[in-house]
């Protein structure tokens, strides 16, 4: 092929790749995402991280615990709309760190997600089966009735049996009640990307698309960061259920690997658009397309013109997870500490948060994250990170105080629910990267 050939090919493809890319991700709305995904602003991101991860430093204000990277809502191929295999998924894991997965399977007819489901350590992985039903995660100990009436009585028979439930995806449904909950979701991966309206348009943008294609390439981590807010409406919600009741925040990964999206013809000589799943997503007719012909080329039928493959696992998990206060490894001690908060939501892509710490204490007496102190008087709010960051400390949902550095401390005298965000600023821009669990201080 000649080099002139070899160019109008791409430049094809990059046409036929506008046409059909307000397909492939569904989800506008702020300009962040598509200012993230310019090509000088990812290499500023990218060089920021590499940066940020060489200025860690060990955390001083330290706690008895070990700090567990764990993700909470994860897809295999038991769910209808994922094909993620153990073995990939296991792999993804060890690659970014994570010691536990907590997986949420859709149940369906043919398996029972908690007899079939994945337990057990794989690898030095240690697996949790669990399952999403709608607005809800649980995750038994034992089989539970598969025909269970109502999202209540689900809860119900789970806390019944030991387990855990915590609510998730509450774009759908903010007025949710309902008791007994562990806690909640308070970022969630694909409801994060459902409000880049923008991105279904651009097709209409060619540059973007390139953007988007060249940033996938390059620098997929920070491509794919490009879609992360701060989940203000998820933390409103939150905010206002800790005022009643003690809930554990969590971040749900939701990995399927299902947003890969393959080109071909098909053998009605159809230029075709599909997912991993082999779903047809589009058509178009070559007649009315001409200029999709030379894309054709040599291949056959069943060969792919092109992939974008935009969520495989290690890049879903580098994103964000769960980070949990335990002793050691055990499905127990997971299960105690997502009971308990004593955990906190990472970005960890941006930078390893390891050894974040976030305390009460008053006269020498220390309380966790998660925990209750009893009375307002005199009591500190302490925080440690391993980088230099903005502190953003909260009392019932409102910003009450503002610092930047490695430490936090803060004297309060009202009691409420206290929580810390840790902001880094990235090519000039702010991002969150901790948002911890609440500390409840409660009048005497
Ligand atoms: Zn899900």
């Amino acid at each position: 092929m000649t080099h002139i050939a070899a160019n109008s090919m791409l430049r094809l493809r990059l046409l036929a790749l506008s046409m059909i890319g307000f397909l492939v991700i569904r989800g506008i709305a702020d300009a962040g995402m598509f200012e993230r995904l310019q090509w000088e602003r990812l290499k500023a991101t990218h060089d920021a991280v590499i940066a940020l991860n060489s200025q860690r430093q060990p955390v001083k204000l330290t706690t008895d615990w070990q700090d567990y990277r764990v993700l909470v809502h994860v897809h295999s191929s038991l769910s209808h709309d994922s094909r993620g295999t153990l073995d990939e998924i296991v792999a993804a894991a060890k690659a970014t760190g994570v010691r536990a997965l907590l997986f949420t399977e859709h149940p369906g007819p043919n398996f029972d997600y908690f007899t079939d489901g994945h337990r057990g350590l794989v690898d030095d992985v240690l697996l949790i089966p669990g399952a999403e039903t709608p607005g809800l995660l649980i995750f038994p100990k034992h089989q539970l009735d598969p025909n269970t009436p109502t999202p209540q009585a689900l809860a119900d028979a789970t806390k019944k049996d030991g387990g855990l439930v915590f609510l998730s995806h509450l774009e759908e449904r903010m007025d949710w009640n309902i008791k007994g909950l562990d806690g909640t979701e308070i970022y969630n991966t694909h409801a994060d990307i459902k409000d880049e309206v923008w991105l279904r348009e651009i097709w209409r943008t060619p540059v973007a698309m390139a953007n988007l294609l060249a940033g996938l390439k390059h620098y997929p981590q920070e491509t794919f960061a490009a879609l992360q807010d701060y989940p203000a409406d998820y933390l409103r919600r939150y905010d206002e259920l800790c005022a009643t009741q003690r809930l554990t925040g969590i971040a749900a990964n939701d990995s399927h690997h299902n947003q890969v999206y393959r080109a071909r013809i098909d053998d009605q000589e159809q230029f075709r658009l599909e997912d991993n799943l082999g779903k047809r997503l589009a058509t178009a007719n070559l007649e009315s397309f001409a200029w999709l012909r030379p894309l054709i080329g040599s291949n056959k039928p069943s060969e792919p013109l092109f992939e974008i493959d935009l969520d495989p696992y290690d890049r879903s998990f580098r994103h964000v997870s769960t980070h949990l206060w335990v002793s050691s490894l055990s499905e127990e001690n997971i299960r105690e500490a997502l009971h308990a908060g004593r955990a906190y939501v990472a970005f960890d892509w941006m930078a390893d948060p390891t050894g974040f710490v976030f305390i009460a204490e008053r006269e020498g007496k220390r309380w966790m994250m998660g925990e209750e102190v009893p009375g307002a008087k005199q009591v500190h709010i302490r925080a440690g990170t391993p980088l230099p960051v903005q502190f953003r400390l909260l009392r019932n949902g409102r910003e009450i105080a503002r610092s930047e550095g490695r430490e936090f401390d803060q004297e309060i005298d009202q009691p409420g629910q206290f929580r810390i965000e840790a902001w880094l600023t990235l090519a000039g821009e702010p991002r969150p990267w901790i948002l911890s669990n609440p500390i409840y201080v409660r009048e005497r």
